[in-house]
């Protein structure tokens, strides 16, 4: 019998596996489709950075910005520090000056700088950003991952030192026995003494699955190869729009404001006015006009009310709840599956 089965190998199931197996745990992830492409990390852009105006979101993603620079030296197609701008809403620049104060900067040299100095680093930003007075938080250390890569990655290192990871298999329930909980696949079952339920978009197997929500994520991609690439990733609080570069002349768009659902089947997505937005976003934050379209890309992200993971925990429950936090997650679900997993060691939960 397994101490943890863990449902669903996205970017969370993956991390529960890495860090399962670090408080040596015998684990097993069993996922519907290849590991890191069944849901919202097949499609995620994976940006990461520390600054949140949610604070106790911002302590996390500190803490995976600095897993994924330790995990990453070893991958180094997995981890691109390029460096982030998050050009500030007027109103927030007090906000913000103060958490880049209380920040401990050490390690990330995170600051307060006068948006003229981006326009420096990044020849393709549009001139307006430095007019104004506008202010952005330049994150160095800041970057993108791969979020595919680094599923794929932490279940390789973990089953290297011993988990197990099975591909192709669709959990349809999670029965209680006595002294002991069934995964059920169909044809037949696992046991296991503790079971996560990490399937993102998916909670049909959680206690209460309506606690989860589900929202649509919009990128659209440019190529850049006649004009200026962008070489940062971007964000405008203000105007609620992100680009995250690629790596081969391309870059990523995105910000419609997401729609949102109990279930993806409600969130159909219409390409063309999902272009037509992000193109305008695009042409808010680069000089040029010169990018060409290339595609829409749709993903769906489970996420809880104040987008913190917990539903129940296996403490309480015959299965505990970790999902996406709403296109948010790549920053800090490593790092918070290896705080969550070693409380419950502490608590005796797993
Ligand atoms: C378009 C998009 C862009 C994003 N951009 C960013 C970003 O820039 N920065 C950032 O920090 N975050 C971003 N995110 C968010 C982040 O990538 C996600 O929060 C994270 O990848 C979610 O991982 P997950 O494992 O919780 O969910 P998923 O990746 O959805 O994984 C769930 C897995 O469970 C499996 N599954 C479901 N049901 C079952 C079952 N019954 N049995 C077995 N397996 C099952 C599915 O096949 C799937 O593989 C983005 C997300 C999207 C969609």
């Amino acid at each position: 019998m397994e101490d943890v089965i863990i449902i669903g190998g996205g970017l969370s199931g993956a991390s529960l596996l890495f860090a399962c197996q670090q408080q040596g745990l015998s684990a097993l992830m069993v996922e519907d489709n290849v590991v890191g492409g069944g849901g919202a990390t097949a499609h995620s852009r994976g940006m990461v950075r520390v600054y949140d105006p949610q604070p106790e979101l911002a302590d996390y993603a500190s803490a995976g910005l600095r897993f994924w620079r330790d995990f990453g030296a070893d991958h180094p197609e997995l981890y691109t520090p390029i460096g982030l701008a998050y050009f500030l809403a007027p109103e927030n620049i007090e906000q913000a000056r103060r958490f880049v104060e209380r920040q401990d900067n050490a390690d990330h040299g995170m600051r307060l700088v006068p948006a003229a100095e981006i326009a420096d680093r990044c020849p393709a930003l549009h001139p307006d950003y430095t007019r104004d007075g506008r202010m952005a938080i330049w994150e160095p250390q800041a970057g993108h991952i791969n979020p595919r890569i680094a599923a794929r990655a932490l279940t390789d290192r973990a089953q290297s030192l011993g988990a197990s990871a099975i591909e192709g298999v669709r959990v349809r329930r999670i029965r209680q026995q006595s002294d002991h909980l069934r995964v059920e696949t169909g044809f037949g079952g696992i046991r296991a003494r503790r079971v996560i339920v990490a399937t993102g978009a998916a909670p049909h197997l959680l206690d209460q699955p309506e606690a989860v929500r589900t929202r649509s994520i919009v990128l659209s991609s440019f190529s850049s190869k006649s004009a200026d690439h962008p070489n940062l990733c971007l964000i405008d609080e203000a105007q609620g729009c992100y680009l995250r570069p690629g790596q081969t002349g391309h870059f990523y768009v995105g910000g419609a404001k997401p729609a949102e659902s109990a279930t993806p089947e409600d969130l159909a997505v219409d390409p063309d006015q999902a272009m037509r937005q992000n193109t305008g976003f695009r042409k808010t934050l680069l000089g040029s006009d010169a990018y060409d379209p290339i595609s829409v890309h749709v993903g769906h992200d489970g996420y809880t009310e104040d987008f913190l993971p917990i539903l129940r925990t296996p403490s309480d429950s015959a299965a505990g709840a970790f999902c996406g936090f709403s296109g948010r997650g790549a920053k800090y679900i490593p790092a918070l599956a290896q705080q969550m997993v070693s409380g419950w060691m502490e608590r005796g939960a797993l």
